[in-house]
């Protein structure tokens, strides 16, 4: 098929980080992109709002001042490891706005400080001083997190993905002889915020995989990054042979003879493309393209924005241990705001936003006892299908890139990445449906990064050669 000068190769249907990252690598290897987006904005669940006028305990007076104009949909974080996420950033020149953080520190609600960051020596050894002073656990507790530790180096190579990926993470654990406090005080934190899911339910293949990534392959593994501006700023830059259209839905796809022949809008009209990318969540798709999605479901996130009179705590973010409130972060450039978040919010989902702060406000009271600080305003964001459930068993329903049309291919973070659904995830499922559009075109590029290569004594063990 032969299209006008003015019609483009590719048309990516949604403008999340999976769209972004097909749009960018295809624009950069010399492919005439169309990208339809339904929002007025880029960005998809890893973006920004308006600050509203007025929020939601009610008690918004006129002359409040707030130094931001928009907040995030949530706090964002990524990892050291997140490779391919790192390589978007810099293909959108915006590598430099994400600060990274090598200590983590974790509180408990005595307001107890322990801190989580490298002290020396070779990895996977690197944490192991921090492990040996972690406050919430007694002697016995961290014994059994570092023997954990060690059987993460091994159980993949042994048992498999799909063996692995058949277990819940709590089985896991418990296989392995972790205490009871051992995990809600140092396995459950990690977990939940890191895949969005209860280890009671989540998968030990990506559960091990957090671990292995993120504390043991290599030293830069564990770092956190947040980005120093709204997450929206991160994605305005001009991506070569790409046009971007906000505000455009995409309806349903033509399709004849077993090739899509284009995407018709909401308006109506009919974009043509030669190529194909549907970037979308799971339930997005399905309006779109066949398949069967019966296996997935969804898991919630809910973001609890505050502002207080004063600074709450120092760090610029903590994990806050055994209580409803899993992370706190403060915002550069508004001393008083303080983002809160929880994953795999189920049991909160039903609360009202009112009681949702309170409970917020009362735990960070116990958490930093010593602050006069007084409450604002505040807002909660409820994300009811902020991800796919990463539950035990998923991996052998996450489908490739490929779809029942030669001409086009699907992306997303639920697809087949290997990782869970996180930025990093959605990025490479942009990337790798690039790669199999560019192989279909007849000129295969690579444009997925590898995994941080695990240095130091981590070389040795087999799980570096599973992820
Ligand atoms: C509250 C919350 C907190 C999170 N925290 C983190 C975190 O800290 N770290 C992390 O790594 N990940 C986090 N995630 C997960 C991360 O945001 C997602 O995994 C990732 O952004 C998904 O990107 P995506 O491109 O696959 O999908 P999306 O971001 O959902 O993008 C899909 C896009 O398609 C658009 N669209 C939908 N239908 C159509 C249509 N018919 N036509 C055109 N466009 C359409 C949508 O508007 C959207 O922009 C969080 C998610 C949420 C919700």
């Amino acid at each position: 098929m032969t299209l006008p000068a003015d019609q483009p190769d590719v048309v990516i249907v949604g403008g999340g980080l999976a769209g972004l990252a097909a749009a960018a690598a295809l624009g950069a290897a010399g492919f005439r992109v169309d990208l339809h987006e339904r929002r007025p904005f880029l960005g998809g669940r890893a973006s920004s709002w308006e600050l509203p006028p007025a929020v939601s305990n009610g008690q918004m007076d006129g002359d409040l001042k707030v130094a931001a104009t928009s907040i995030d949909n949530c706090q964002h974080v990524l990892l050291g490891c997140c490779t391919n996420l790192l390589d978007l950033y810099e293909r959108l020149g915006v590598r430099h706005l994400i600060s990274f953080h090598d200590a983590v520190p974790f509180v408990t609600p005595d307001g107890r400080v322990s801190t989580m960051q490298e002290r020396g020596g070779p990895a996977p050894l690197h944490l192991l001083a921090s492990l040996a002073r972690f406050h919430p656990l007694s002697w016995r507790d961290r014994l059994a997190v570092m023997a954990g530790l060690a059987a993460v180096g091994f159980e993949p190579a042994m048992l498999g993905r799909l063996r692995l990926d058949s277990e819940t993470m709590l089985a896991w654990l418990q296989r392995h002889l972790q205490t009871p406090r051992a995990i809600d005080y140092f396995w459950r934190p990690v977990l939940t915020s890191a895949l969005n899911e209860d280890p009671e339910r989540v998968s030990a293949w990506h559960g091990l995989q957090v671990f292995w990534l993120g504390f043991l392959a290599n030293r830069a593994g564990h770092r956190v990054g947040l980005p120093a501006v709204p997450l929206g700023e991160l994605y305005g830059a001009q991506i070569p042979g790409l046009r971007v259209h906000l505000r455009s839905a995409v309806r349903e796809l033509r399709h004849e003879a077993g090739r899509v022949a284009g995407a018709r809008l909401d308006d109506g009209r009919m974009a043509p493309a030669r190529w194909l990318i549907v970037a979308l969540p799971f339930e997005e798709t399905a309006r779109l393209l066949p398949g069967d999605y019966s296996a997935f479901s969804h898991s919630p996130i809910i973001g609890i924005h505050l502002w207080f009179d004063r600074p709450l705590f120092e760090a610029p973010f903590a994990a806050l241990l055994g209580r409803t409130v899993q992370w706190a972060f403060r915002k550069l450039g508004d001393p008083g705001y303080v983002q809160c978040v929880v994953s795999a919010a189920r049991e909160l989902l039903p609360m009202p936003p009112d009681r949702i702060v309170e409970t917020a406000v009362r735990e960070l009271r116990e958490f930093f006892p010593n602050t006069w600080a007084q409450l604002l305003r505040s807002s909660v964001i409820k994300e009811v299908r902020a991800t796919y459930s990463a539950a035990a068993g998923m991996e052998a329903r996450r489908p490739s890139p490929a779809t029942p049309f030669a001409n086009c291919f699907q992306a997303g973070d639920w697809t087949a990445t290997g990782w869970p659904p996180t930025m990093e995830g959605a990025v490479r499922s942009g990337y790798a449906a690039a790669e199999r559009l560019t192989q279909a075109a007849g000129h295969p590029q690579r444009f997925l990064l590898p995994e941080l290569p695990a240095e130091g004594l981590s070389r040795w063990f087999p799980t570096a050669r599973v992820y």
